[in-house]
């Protein structure tokens, strides 16, 4: 298929939607909404099969006071392409794990290639090109001279988020919700504010193929290319399939596939 995202051409066969899918290709699988009725130009895109557990979520998060609403959803291929690139020529700062900006310029290819993967992931690697990943935050907890950055202490207990995250602990395993990272395990930062719902994150997960990911990144104008294909076994081992065990192994609850 031809992908109208960009201008990878896999030639998947049409009924491989959902490889497309898998690697941000297509968007044929989400819902683009406004969150804001005050701003209905800024649209967020979900899995349209997401979309019922997360309303429930929000109202029932709204009960409580707290308005849920995601900082980023769906993300292409491309867009993902965008973050990597501005991040390997230095238009964007990367940051080590103590949150000390590294003077880009002095990392070898392969370094400099670790040290982007811990906060953003490769282009095809996301789990923002499912739809069923968002990194969410509730703007009514930031008192008026705060902005969001992302950062894990803004969840922790005496930040801004503090009463999200006590809500998500108690109550997003029982929509289907994860974190597929809740700690740091050598991979991916810890993420406190991205969700997964596993019944279709996990479907993705199963079918995820390093032959097209491999294929993907090889036709694609990315920087580092060489080094990456290079390592690419190692990407994914530590920074693709490297998360939280308990979401792996959750019952998807879905019956049959969803392919299409
Ligand atoms: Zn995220």
């Amino acid at each position: 298929m031809t992908s109208k995202l960009g201008e990878i051409n896999l030639n998947l066969p049409n009924h491989d939607n959902f490889h497309a899918q898998l690697l941000g290709l297509t968007d044929s699988h989400i819902h683009y909404f406004a969150q804001n009725p005050q701003f209905p130009q800024k649209k967020v895109g979900v899995h349209k099969r997401m979309l019922p557990a997360f309303q429930a979520l929000v109202a029932k998060a709204k009960e409580l006071g707290i308005t849920i609403e995601i900082a980023s959803g769906f993300r292409s291929f491309e867009r993902q392409l965008l973050i990597w690139n501005n991040k390997f020529t230095g238009k964007t700062a990367i940051k080590n794990i103590q949150g000390e900006t590294l003077a880009f310029d002095k990392l070898s290819s392969w370094e400099l290639i670790q040290a982007i993967l811990l906060y953003s992931a490769l282009p095809g690697g996301s789990r923002h090109h499912w739809g069923c990943d968002i990194d969410i935050y509730a703007p009514n907890l930031l008192s008026q001279d705060q902005q969001l950055q992302l950062e894990p202490w803004e969840y922790e207990q005496d930040g801004p988020m503090a009463k999200l995250s006590s809500f998500l602990a108690k109550e997003a395993q029982l929509l289907g919700f994860y974190f597929p990272y809740d700690c740091y395990r050598g991979g991916i930062a810890k993420e406190p504010w991205h969700l997964s719902y596993a019944p279709l994150a996990n479907q993705y997960q199963q079918a995820f193929d390093i032959k097209k990911l491999n294929q993907c990144v090889g036709k694609a104008d990315i920087k580092g290319k060489q080094t990456i294909i290079t390592n690419l076994d190692k990407i994914v081992e530590q920074f693709i399939v490297n998360i939280n065990p308990e979401l792996l192994s959750t019952n998807t609850q879905v019956t049959g596939a969803f392919h299409g």
